[in-house]
């Protein structure tokens, strides 16, 4: 795990340094806030690979700073720390967008593994570009003449399919499997209207190349 940027935020003072300290010791950079408030303004500063979310802030629910985090295009894993281990404060850390959940009290060492893997996962897949276009797996962001858009998980899936293979046609049962990889059932215009979403992020990217209607058939991106 090196060279990886960490934003902690937490509010319990003696918890936050032990986590600077020992993560710090695992060779990671690590910065630390006290507040949602602060991070949100700390994010665009040191761009992390990988946020640790306490869930109790004194100013706001973790789990709204996560979603905040998510709005504004930021795609790297969050991990969330709670007191808390009710059933129902797990499915709302994820529906939060979160990507793990650890309770305190926890061996650090899991804490560690967990980000590893957290790690791995996000950085495995390499970077996609199409002409000045780069989808990027590691921010879920699109990227074109130093601009760059956010993208949800779903439309990232999607823009990355396309732009694997530029100039040929998709076909819409393949952008289907892999943008709803799950099997779930989604109504023949879902994926027009993610299309036309895509579309207009595409728009605002000077330079960016365009997603064609192949009618009946697919998509392609040239
Ligand atoms: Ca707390």
């Amino acid at each position: 795990m090196s060279l990886a940027t960490i934003l902690i935020v937490e509010d319990d003072l003696e918890m936050r340094s032990m986590l600077v300290r020992g993560l710090r010791e695992e060779g990671l950079h690590v910065e630390s806030v006290g507040t949602g408030a602060q991070l949100l303004e700390r994010v665009a500063r040191c761009s992390p690979d990988l946020f640790i979310i306490d869930i109790g802030l004194p100013d706001a629910d973790g789990r709204d700073v996560c979603q905040a985090l998510r709005a504004q295009g930021v795609g790297a894993p969050v991990l969330f720390l709670t007191a808390r281990d009710a059933l129902p404060d797990r499915l709302s850390g994820f529906s939060a967008g979160g990507d793990d959940y650890l309770t305190k009290p926890f061996a650090f060492a899991e804490l560690v593994a967990r980000l590893e893997a957290l790690l791995r996962r996000a950085g495995g897949e390499p970077a996609v570009e199409v002409g000045e276009l780069r989808v990027e797996p590691r921010s879920h962001a699109a990227v074109c003449g130093g601009v760059s858009a956010g993208l949800t998980p779903t439309e990232f899936r999607l823009l990355a399919r396309l732009a694997a293979a530029p100039g040929d046609v998709v076909h819409r049962r393949a952008l289907v499997e892999v943008a709803w990889p799950h099997g779930a059932i989604v109504r023949e215009n879902t994926l027009d209207a993610y299309i036309a979403r895509l579309r207009r992020k595409l728009a605002g990217l000077p330079g960016a190349p365009e997603i064609v209607t192949v009618h009946g058939v697919g998509y392609c991106i040239r």
